[in-house]
């Protein structure tokens, strides 16, 4: 059985689509392994009118359990609910009572964890009213946890940043990036600084390019109306790539924690080159998807306008001006109705200087790079393919691929994003969350191609549904003499 944790939570949009689709069934998984046992609570709070036992039903529901389960019975019995609308100062009131209720039942040491899955111009208010209401004023902890997007460029960030810098520290926010919580994600420290074979050659003397392809098969299903205000650049880039590209290009930090990790990851972030006009447009590539084979282009979307310029791709080279990544471009590729889903990283590593196989006598094909390929989802492993000794008569040589994968018992045991990071807030653990400061540069960077995307027309829509995108994106990396890793019709 995992330790024990002590906490209220006050789940704020506590009947929307993530609270019942991924963070209660996440917290369910905690009760399960025991992280959550005896000591906690859960009020669930929204606009809409339902009675703690209505709401205990819908949570039971969104378990995906039998309806005999004694656990599920249990674990939803800790939660009640209060309809409240964040804006009005006196429902504070309603729900510190409730709040020290619960702490008195299942005796929490007054440690609270406020979860804002709601519209984000609403964070500011419900932190303000948390502290001045008095529901922060308790002996235990107060944390705040943030939903996505934060901010839509680093001015709108920034006033958010500042709004709940008035009640809550930064070691008390916990800015949510669910791909910080997956298996793969958290396994590049582990291989980087796990091995002197891959750390000592990572650096731009022994890899040539690193390319991170985050693959949507789907398009933008019901939540079109968000995403035609974000993009992808916004909406992938901004965040998640960053995160990825951070952990790949950081130095290694003084120890594994959260303090030493996210300096690492801003140093980088800040030898990020920023782009000027010429440099964006040459460095950056946007798409939209047209029409496809019983596929609607993206403008004739529901809740679409068909004027809409807005990117469903993105590709882009960024380079980081330091020692160890200068002259080793990084190329980022992320789109709606692509080929696939998945997500993975490629390493790619300079050939050999000098390729002693390849003579006219021996017709031997020229040695291939190595590459490290990470597998982030949905299956997750690596390959490193190196070359052979191809067998038998002769001497020629071929790629092959040393493959590890996690196999489907390891992958059912594998914690869902939202149960690791809900379990890391417990704990008080920001290694898996972005700070402010990691999200500012990350802001800097992507508003500089906002702002030369915002000066040009774009020709779209620009590719098919079940591509790898535009042809401008694999323009983008030929031009450099390299290819994607992955790519369609090799
Ligand atoms: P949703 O629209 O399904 O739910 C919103 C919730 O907020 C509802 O419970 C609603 O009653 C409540 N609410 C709205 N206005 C309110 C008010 N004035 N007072 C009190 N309650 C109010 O939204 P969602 O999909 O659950 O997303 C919530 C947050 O999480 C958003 O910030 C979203 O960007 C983010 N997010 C969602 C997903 C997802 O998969 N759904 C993924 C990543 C991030």
């Amino acid at each position: 059985m995992a330790t024990e944790r002590t906490s209220l939570f006050i789940f704020f949009g506590g009947t929307g689509d993530l609270a019942y689709r991924k963070l209660y069934p996440s917290m369910f998984n905690l009760y399960k392994k025991g992280t959550l046992r005896e000591h906690f609570g859960v009020i669930g709070t929204s606009r809409e009118k339902l009675t703690d036992q209505q709401f205990q039903e819908n949570v039971f529901k969104s378990l995906g359990v039998a309806k005999t389960d004694k656990d599920a019975e249990k674990f939803v019995s800790h939660f009640v609910y209060e309809a409240h609308d964040v804006t009005d100062k006196a429902h504070y009131q309603v729900l510190k009572k409730r709040a020290d209720e619960l702490d008195k039942t299942y005796k929490l040491n007054g440690n609270r964890i406020f979860y804002l899955s709601l519209a984000p111009s609403f964070f500011g208010t419900v932190a303000g009213f948390l502290k001045t209401e008095g529901l922060t004023d308790t002996d235990g902890f107060d944390r705040v946890v943030i939903e996505k997007p934060f901010g839509r460029d680093f001015d709108s960030a920034q006033q958010l940043n500042d709004a709940l810098s008035k009640s809550f520290d930064e070691e008390q926010i916990f800015r949510i990036d669910h791909y910080l919580g997956k298996e793969m994600i958290q396994n590049i420290e582990a291989v980087r600084f796990g091995n002197t074979l891959v750390e000592s050659l990572w650096n731009n003397r022994y890899i040539d390019n690193i390319q991170v392809t985050l693959s949507e098969k789907l398009g933008v299903e019901e939540r079109a109306s968000y995403y035609d205000n974000s993009g992808a650049l916004r909406d992938m880039v901004q965040n998640h790539i960053m995160q990825i590209v951070s952990l790949l290009a950081m130095e290694q930090p003084v120890s594994f924690t959260d303090v030493d990790i996210r300096a690492e990851k801003v140093k980088a972030l800040r030898s990020l080159r920023v782009y000027n006009v010429a440099e964006a447009s040459t460095n950056f590539v946007r798409g939209q998807y047209g029409a496809g084979d019983n596929q609607r282009a993206y403008r004739d979307e529901d809740n679409v306008p068909h004027d809409s310029n807005n990117d469903t791709f993105v590709a882009g080279k960024l380079l980081f001006d330091n020692y160890r990544w200068s002259g080793t471009p990084f190329y980022i590729r992320t789109g709606k109705m692509l080929a696939d889903k998945f997500t993975r990283v490629d390493v790619v590593f300079k050939k050999p200087l000098i390729d002693i196989f390849s003579f006219p006598q021996n017709h031997n094909a020229p040695l291939e790079a190595n590459v490290l390929t990470m597998y982030i989802e949905p299956h997750a492993g690596f390959t490193l393919r190196l070359n052979a000794k191809t067998n038998g008569q002769g001497f020629q040589t071929e790629p092959i691929n040393l493959d590890y994968f996690v196999d489907a018992k390891d992958s059912k045991a594998t914690p869902e994003p939202y149960e690791r990071l809900i379990h890391d807030v417990m704990k008080g653990d920001g290694t898996n969350f972005s700070s402010w400061q990691e999200v500012s540069y990350a802001w800097r960077f992507v508003d500089q191609i906002r702002k030369v995307w915002d000066l040009q027309q774009p020709q779209f829509p620009n590719y098919t549904p079940g591509s790898m995108g535009p042809a401008a994106a694999d323009e983008l990396i030929q031009r450099d003499h390299r290819q994607w890793v992955y790519r369609l019709n090799k």
